[in-house]
């Protein structure tokens, strides 16, 4: 049976648990034929490794963290161990300090750990891009998620204000990576139950008012249509689309109430 990527060569990189959007994008990007390379960083690499075996076919676990400038200079060869190029790169990775700058605490939130959000979860993006655009040479799909970062939410703070950061970089680089035939474009996803959600306080509650209001429903604990839309963007479906934020959120930001 063909699938929409077959052949194609995918890293995901922002794997932790099974809960991960992540995790959920390289198994359905598996099951339509792409070759998966799957990447997370520091302690939680361990159980990235050990979750990896419950994919379908056991991936390559890169380390890479995004702040290391180190290792986005290994990128390339450490993902030329495994394939020769990249046909997609799947950004799944966000942090901020719930302690401090999530969960109501907006207007304290300190410098250094806002920097560190927007370091991790925004400029990452372009850093993640342009180590692997040396593996793009036939050009390629950057994939990104996001969370609706037009309005204000109540819990995400300084993380709402990464991901209005992340949403302008991906526009950025549509512009200047569009020429060498690389796409970029992001999935705004509604809340899912991932440990990073977990991490917020007070994200439960939207949760429970999203699957009220959005017209097609929305099951906070199902990754599938997510990675659905991941999985479509890295695609050849999608052709003449860049700078795009496809909203995969059961319909929640088109209704007024
Ligand atoms: P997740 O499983 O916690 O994934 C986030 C990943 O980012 C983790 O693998 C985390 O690693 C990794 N990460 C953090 N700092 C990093 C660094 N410096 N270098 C490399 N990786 C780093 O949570 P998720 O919900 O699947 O999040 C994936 C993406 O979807 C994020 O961009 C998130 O904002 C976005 N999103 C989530 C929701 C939601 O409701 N869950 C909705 C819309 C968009 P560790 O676990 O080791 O820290």
């Amino acid at each position: 049976m063909s699938g929409i990527l077959d052949g194609k060569r995918i890293l995901v990189a922002g794997v932790t648990m099974d809960s991960s959007i992540g995790f959920a994008v390289a198994k359905f990007a598996q099951e339509q034929g792409a070759t998966v390379l799957i990447s997370n960083f520091g302690r939680a690499l361990g159980i990235t490794r050990r979750i990896a075996k419950r994919l379908p076919s056991e991936p390559p676990v890169l380390e890479l963290d995004v702040t290391d400038e180190d290792h986005l200079a290994g990128l390339a060869d450490a993902v030329r161990e495994h394939v020769d190029g990249l046909d997609g790169v799947v950004h799944s990775i966000a942090f901020g300090n719930p302690e401090t700058i999530l969960g109501g605490k907006f207007l304290d939130g300190p410098w250094p750990d806002v920097a560190q959000a927007l370091q991790v979860s925004a400029y990452s993006l372009k850093a993640l891009a342009m180590a692997c655009r040396p593996l793009m040479g036939e050009g390629g799909s950057v994939v990104g998620l996001t969370f609706d970062a037009t309005v204000a939410w109540p819990a995400y703070d300084w993380m709402g204000v990464a991901k209005a950061g992340l949403e302008s970089t991906s526009r950025y680089l549509a512009r200047d990576l569009g020429p060498q035939g690389i796409r970029c474009n992001l999935v705004s996803a509604g809340p899912l139950k991932s440990l990073a959600a977990k991490a917020i306080p007070g994200f439960e509650n939207l949760e429970s008012m999203w699957s009220d209001r959005a017209p097609l429903g929305w099951a906070e604990t199902d990754l599938e249509p997510t990675a659905r839309g991941v999985c479509a963007l890295l695609s050849d479906l999608f052709p003449a689309t860049t700078g795009e934020i496809v909203h995969v959120d059961g319909g929640y930001h088109a209704m007024g109430a």
